[in-house]
């Protein structure tokens, strides 16, 4: 069996309705093998509008249901989500191919954000306020918002819609979901996991969670509708900016979860075999196809050769191949594309003047499989400070901690960072006002692989959105100062006088 097989037979046992499948859409592929299968229906533009008006409907029942019933609805995705877990993990790996523990890890991350949401669910808090007028009383209340679309990547196929869906439907708002074009099977498993959870709800309204499936026109239709406040999109920043002008055109609100550029700074003092394996990790797990992917190694000169020599070690033994074998560390990009764009940054870095240490090239196998590479660089050059989604680390060289600073901001993202240091004024400098500019910074710990508890996103071409954990829940809802008057006067604030 192929792997595009094995996935439509993961599909039918998770109950996806056979109709789901047509001849001609978006055609069935994996990047396991190369495999294709078929191909799965596309929305039409009247399907997109039919969508938006079903959301709108379920609205107005949704906003009535008290928060915590709200909860109790993501409490069952949860544990629909855990009877799941294996296919629906399977599957991710077949569609987007992450090892089978990344695989398990990404509906890890949805059935904990199910267990936060369901928590967050009766901590929809506001403030009580003084009124500066007698006998007043004023609060200030989170209401729901209205339906949100999230717009997702193929890299985390699932997770980053349970980030948002958990969330919003605790806060009372519908969700319509637009997948990746190049991962539509997992949304749809995903949608028939759902389908069980408002079941054994019993009287969700109809359109409360709905998946359009289709390329960056569903997205764009999306956008621009006026009838969906919240557009929460995670992607490149390419596609970030179309759709902030596309919602900011017609004032609406927009989260947005786009590229990194994302480095690390190792300080003489650093633990190198702690930085050695956090290094390997952040750059080369899901074949560098992650958010948050390690990118830029900034190693203080003293220490550099050590460190380079153990890490062309580490990445010359490093398993790659079937992301569903055990052992496997490395699978394949997510298709041919990828491995251009990979080919082509290699190529671009040593014009501008880098060497490769290790890597770059293929693995011969059916799929998208290429050698994870390093690359030594003298400056952050163009292609350096350019995203490329592939596991490619640049690696650059520094005398002092403040130009190793200077050198992680001096990108145009600012998702994630870290420094490893043993030197505390090293690690609180970094964590400083005059410190990394992004939206995570870690110390001794890599840039990947963030935990739910804590907001997630980042800063400047990242876009700025923050999602998840802390207080993220307040993007999906509105946020209304109330003011009571319970005396039998009505005093006007700021001592202005008006009477009739
Ligand atoms: P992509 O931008 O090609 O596509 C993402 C989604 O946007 C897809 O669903 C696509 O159909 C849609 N889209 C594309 N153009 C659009 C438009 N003009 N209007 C509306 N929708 C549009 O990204 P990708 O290749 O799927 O994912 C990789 C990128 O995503 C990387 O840049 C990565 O860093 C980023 N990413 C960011 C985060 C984060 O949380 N910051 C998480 C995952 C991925």
């Amino acid at each position: 069996m192929t792997a595009a097989d094995d996935a439509r037979a993961i599909l039918s046992r998770l109950g996806v309705p056979a109709g789901v499948f047509t001849p001609t859409g978006l055609p069935i592929r994996s990047p396991v093998d190369g495999s294709t299968g078929g191909a799965v229906r596309t929305a039409k533009p009247d399907d997109v509008d039919r969508a938006i008006a079903g959301a709108t409907m379920a609205f107005d029942a949704w906003r009535r249901v008290p928060a915590p019933r709200r909860g109790e609805l993501v409490r069952l995705l949860g544990v629909e989500l855990r009877a799941a877990k294996a296919d629906l993990a399977a599957l991710v790996t077949l569609e987007a191919g992450k090892i089978a523990s990344e695989g398990l890890g990404e509906v890890q991350e949805m059935i904990d954000i199910c267990d936060f949401a369901v928590g967050l669910s009766r901590q929809l808090y506001g403030l009580t306020l003084p009124s500066e007028r007698p006998g007043h009383h004023m609060r200030e209340t989170w209401q729901p918002l209205g339906p949100v679309a999230v717009i997702s990547a193929f890299n985390f196929p699932v997770a980053v819609w349970a980030w948002n869906a958990a969330l919003a439907l605790v806060c009372g708002d519908p969700v319509i979901w637009k997948p990746s074009e190049k991962t539509p099977l997992t949304a749809l498993a995903t949608h028939a996991v759902v389908e069980r959870a408002l079941a054994r709800f019993g009287d969700a309204p109809d359109g409360l969670l709905q998946v359009v499936i289709g390329g960056r026109e569903v997205g764009e239709a999306l956008a621009a509708d006026p009838r969906v406040p919240l557009v929460s999109a995670t992607g490149s920043t390419r596609m970030g900016r179309a759709v902030a002008q596309s919602v900011a055109a017609r004032l609406g609100r927009s989260l947005l979860e786009l590229g990194g550029n994302n480095a690390m700074i190792v300080t003489p003092s650093a633990d190198l075999d702690m930085a050695v394996g956090a290094i390997a990790f952040s750059a080369v797990g899901t074949c560098g196809q992650r958010c948050t992917t390690l990118r830029r190694l900034l190693v203080h000169e003293d220490i550099a050769e050590t460190l380079i020599a153990r890490l062309a070690e580490a990445y010359d033994s490093l398993p790659i191949g079937d992301p569903r074998d055990d052992g496997v560390l490395v699978g394949p990009l997510i298709d041919d594309a990828a491995t251009h764009a990979f080919d082509a940054a290699l190529a671009r870095a040593v014009e501008e003047g880098g060497t490769i240490v290790t890597g770059g090239g293929r693995v011969e196998r059916a799929g998208a499989y290429v050698r994870p590479a390093i690359v030594r660089m003298s400056a952050q050059s163009p292609v350096v400070m350019h995203e490329t989604f592939a596991p490619i680390l640049y690696v650059l060289t520094w005398r002092d901690f403040n130009e190793a600073v200077e050198l992680q901001n001096a990108v145009p993202q600012g998702l994630s960072s870290c420094v490893f240091t043993d030197s505390v004024r090293e690690a609180e400098q970094f964590l400083s006002a005059w410190g990394s500019d992004c939206g995570i910074a870690n110390v001794n710990i890599g840039p990947s692989g963030a935990e739910i508890g804590g907001a997630f996103g980042g800063e400047k071409d990242t876009g700025g959105g923050r999602e998840s954990g802390s207080d993220a829940w307040k993007a999906y809802m509105r946020r209304q100062t109330q003011t009571v008057n319970f005396s039998s006067a009505l005093p006007l604030a700021q001592g202005v006088r008006f009477e009739v």
